[in-house]
């Protein structure tokens, strides 16, 4: 009988600690070609600023097949709600039989950070010391538990549109973790000096910029998973080193990339290389100390179905979850 995994089983089931080797393990085998995952339709609610996307895939050496159903309304914090809702579905490989229908947004939440610290540990420059977070929602507190488990901060500064947001981020935080969080002022006053950048917004246009980046910066950009969304300036793009999740996926939806390119100012050549690359050896990653590396991140759905093969068999191990019957 299937399992049905609610976000408090997920809570109980999944630790950034294991999701971040997951997620690294996970990218390499999709960029060495051991998953089949096509690009994701998706279908714009645009009477209700929102957009439904359906992301499956097939991890071939797990064995996992699956899709996740996401929701992305980013009005819904101002009605009480999560911006992003999901749901995934979990089929045994072989026969095609349903194992799990599971809560999608905490794995949502959860392995996109865990990826973004991978990437992190692998392209950052120098030890991670100082880390900007700009955007203060559900990425920004992702990214911040994941960034601890791989490097050891000594100051997390936060930026956001509205400033409230920020300051209540950062009491939180420094209540929470125990550690030196501050609000900052403008996107500019938290990026000088940091040594990673995470990008976790949901804006239409840019909120970094190219005339701040310093040398051996490293940014996750997580927030333009839309054509027509963005986070960079052009020339943050172009004065990077740029790596994706996935060519195919980057050149088709991450507005960073998209817009710069459909306006003739970059050439999807610009992409070095896929991070699962990196980590597979196939890419050297960073050359040097001062490039400015990037991870243009628009999510995939072999990181939503590694995920919940995991938590799966994890529920099964341990006895978590509920049995149901569609007969
Ligand atoms: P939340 O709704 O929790 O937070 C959104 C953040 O973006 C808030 O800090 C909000 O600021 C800020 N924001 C919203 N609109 C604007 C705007 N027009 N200009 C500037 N800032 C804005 O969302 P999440 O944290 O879950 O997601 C953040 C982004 O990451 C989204 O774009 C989302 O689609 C993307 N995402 C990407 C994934 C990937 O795999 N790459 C996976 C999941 C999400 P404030 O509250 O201060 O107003």
């Amino acid at each position: 009988m299937p399992l049905l995994l609610r976000e408090s089983h997920l809570h109980q089931l999944l630790t950034m600690r294991a999701l971040i080797p997951l997620m690294e393990q996970t990218l390499a085998a999709f960029s060495a070609g051991g998953a089949v995952q096509p690009l994701r339709p998706v279908v714009p609610v645009d009477a209700h600023r929102g957009f439904l996307a359906v992301m499956p895939a097939y991890l071939v050496t797990q064995e996992a097949i699956g899709l996740k159903a996401v929701a992305v309304y980013p009005d819904n914090p101002a009605r009480g709600l999560p911006s992003h809702l999901a749901t995934i579905l979990l089929l045994d490989a072989p026969t095609g039989v349903l194992l799990a229908v599971m809560d999608g947004r905490l794995i949502t939440e959860m392995r996109t950070a865990a990826v973004s610290a991978a990437v992190t540990a692998k392209l950052a420059g120098r030890p991670v010391r100082t880390l900007a977070l700009l955007g203060a929602g559900v990425q920004a507190r992702s990214h911040l538990h994941a960034l601890r488990e791989i490097a050891s901060l000594a100051e997390v500064r936060v930026w956001s549109r509205t400033r409230d947001a920020a300051d209540r981020f950062a009491a939180e935080m420094r209540e929470r973790l125990r550690l030196h969080v501050v609000a900052s002022g403008s996107p500019r006053d938290a990026a000088r000096g940091a040594d990673v950048i995470c990008t976790v917004t949901s804006s239409r246009s840019p909120v970094l910029e190219g005339a701040w980046l310093e040398p051996g910066v490293h940014i996750n950009a997580v927030g333009a998973a839309r054509p027509d969304w963005r986070e960079l300036d052009t020339d943050a793009v172009s004065r990077s080193h740029l790596f994706v999740d996935s060519r195919a996926s980057a050149v088709a939806e991450a507005g960073d990339l998209v817009m710069p390119v459909r306006a003739g100012e970059l050439t999807e050549a610009h992409v070095l290389a896929e991070v699962g690359e990196v980590f597979a050896g196939m890419h050297p990653g960073r050359t040097g100390p001062d490039e400015i590396t990037l991870f243009e991140s628009v999510g995939l759905a072999v990181e939503d179905v590694a995920s919940a093969r995991l938590a799966y068999e994890h529920a099964l191990a341990r006895g978590i979850g509920d049995n149901f019957s569609l007969e």
